[in-house]
């Protein structure tokens, strides 16, 4: 009787294992979960004005999220023309955002008149609402701005801005989102 109960033990065990592993590889799937608690109206899913958490999303989506002039600047670290975009000598009181998340980056206080044909601030809203990067494109070597909550591309941070920080934060305007 021995004999024949324990393959059928054997195959009992084995089954309740594969079983086991079967059910949780279906049950706990490894994907990123982005939870979008406040979209704003207008913009895409991801878009968030108070969420601060990490953005990471595929190359793919973002072309498919973002008109395709922001995603050739703020994805792939392209430059907008000197004195074309709407923000470099522009003066309405209010906050600047991601263009591509709605992170908040700067104020208008903090804005100033460099003549540089960008944008131009001396300081960011918070110190990590921007994150920094050595960039040695062009034969330079720079400090690219990145924002902080999705790494996009806004442009590039120079030591010859005035009182009080003596930087100048040089954007692209078509990297920020203006709201009065
Ligand atoms: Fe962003």
């Amino acid at each position: 009787m021995k004999i024949f109960l324990l393959p059928l033990t054997v195959i009992a065990i084995s089954f309740t294992q594969c079983a086991g592993q079967s059910e949780k590889a279906v049950t706990a799937p490894q994907t990123q979960q982005t939870t979008i608690m406040n979209p704003t109206p207008g913009h895409h899913p991801y878009y968030s004005r108070t969420d601060t958490t990490k953005l990471v999303l595929a190359d793919e989506v973002w072309k498919k999220i973002l008109p395709e002039d922001v995603y050739e600047i703020a994805r792939h670290a392209n430059t907008e023309r000197a004195f074309t975009g709407k923000y470099w000598d522009y003066e309405g009181i209010g906050n600047y955002y991601c263009a591509a998340c709605g992170n908040h980056l700067f104020k208008s206080d903090s804005k100033f008149a460099s003549g540089c044909g960008w944008p131009s601030f001396y300081e960011s809203v918070r110190p990590t609402s921007v994150i920094y990067k050595t960039d040695k494109a062009y034969g330079m070597i720079r400090t690219e701005v990145l924002c902080g909550r999705c790494d996009s591309h806004l442009g590039h941070i120079f030591d010859d801005g005035p009182p009080p920080t003596g930087k100048r934060f040089c954007m692209n305007s078509i990297s920020l989102d203006f709201e009065p």
